[in-house]
């Protein structure tokens, strides 16, 4: 199906060529960006005749709040709908006095991991990249209208519905509009991408900013991360970490490996030696996440006790190490419980 064409695909040098191509000059691009973005009351607004013809050529709708449920945590996560009808969900989530927005890429997701609550809808379309902008758009709004909280611009992770690199053309674009010095003017430091291992995607990070990178890795060992991330038998550990280790990462930078930690299946002692097989040597820090159950899942949450002693073999192996405190589990807003 093809959608219109929205005014927030548009990086500030592709405005400045279309108000030229229609007799106008470049110079307003940076009104109109800071009218979209920014909702400064002071900024100027954006001329009448400006007005009428960006609205004949592009859509300026975002998308609709379909339903809020909120966590007594703080966490609040969105229904998105787009024009077409179909939604997402995005999750707006407190941190330190901030908030970071957790975007979807894509309406379900064709990687069907079986931890997780999207993967069970099969990929039903990819994001245009002014949907993912606009999710982040809807979501900061909210917290300043709805819930009066001037804080900084949220951080973005792209850990929402979908991997992202299945649908990278469209997430490089966001990026690239988020970094707007006139728009968001986000550093890439602020945002981080979250993949599941797919293996083409990886290949093309080098042609990102330098945003951080998060694998999804879950098991050190093949023949389980299979069967919790399916194409992990298309594109194995050895070949993912080939594609890593060509990573240019900045002096400081280190990829963040997601382990999601499972009663019985990835929590034990040979895990943790195999960890350090795999990580000892590299940029790397481990994020151990305890499963969040969803209706219908065969996995269980390990205890809080499990979970610390995990985290204490990985420490005294010296891999650097934390445990992701979940948020908004009770309102299925958690890490692989999002579903449309
Ligand atoms: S964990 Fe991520 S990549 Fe895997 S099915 Fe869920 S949304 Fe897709």
């Amino acid at each position: 199906m093809t959608l219109e064409k929205s005014i927030y695909e548009l990086t500030e040098e592709e405005l400045k060529s279309f108000l030229s191509a229609n007799d106008i000059s470049p110079d307003f691009s940076a009104t109109i960006f800071r009218n979209l973005y920014k909702k400064n009351k002071h900024e100027q607004p954006i001329s009448k005749k400006i007005m009428a013809l960006l609205s004949k050529n592009f859509t300026l709708d975002l998308p609709k709040i379909h339903t809020v449920s909120k966590s007594p945590d703080g966490t609040v996560k969105f229904l998105m709908e787009f024009s077409d009808g179909k939604s997402v969900e995005t999750v707006l989530i407190p941190f330190h006095k901030r908030f970071t927005v957790c975007l979807s890429s894509q309406v379900g997701c064709a990687m069907k991991c079986s931890f997780c609550y999207t993967g069970t809808m099969g990929l039903s379309r990819h994001l245009k990249s002014s949907e993912i902008i606009g999710q982040y758009i809807v979501a900061a709004n909210y917290l300043d209208t709805e819930l009066g909280l001037k804080t900084m611009s949220p951080n973005i992770v792209f850990m929402g519905q979908g991997e992202p690199l299945h649908n990278s053309t469209e997430v490089l674009k966001a990026i690239n509009v988020f970094m707007e010095p006139l728009g968001l003017g986000m550093g890439p430091r602020q945002m981080t991408l979250s993949t599941a291992g797919y293996l083409p995607g990886i290949k093309k990070l080098n042609d990102f900013p330098k945003i951080n990178i998060a694998l999804s890795l879950h098991s050190p060992f093949n023949d389980i991360r299979k069967e919790l991330i399916p194409i992990n038998q298309h594109f194995p550990l050895e070949d993912i970490f080939e594609a890593l280790d060509g990573l240019d990462l900045m002096k400081r930078q280190f990829i963040v490996y997601e382990y999601l930690l499972i009663d019985g299946l990835n929590d034990r002692v040979e895990d943790a030696d195999e960890l350090l097989k795999l990580l000892g040597e590299r940029k790397s820090a481990i994020n151990i996440i305890p499963f969040n159950p969803f209706p219908g899942s065969k996995y269980k949450r390990p205890s809080d006790a499990r979970v610390e002693e995990f985290k204490e073999m990985l420490v005294e192996r010296k891999l650097r190490t934390m445990i992701r405190t979940t948020k908004g589990s009770d309102i299925l807003a958690a890490c692989g419980q999002l579903k449309s």
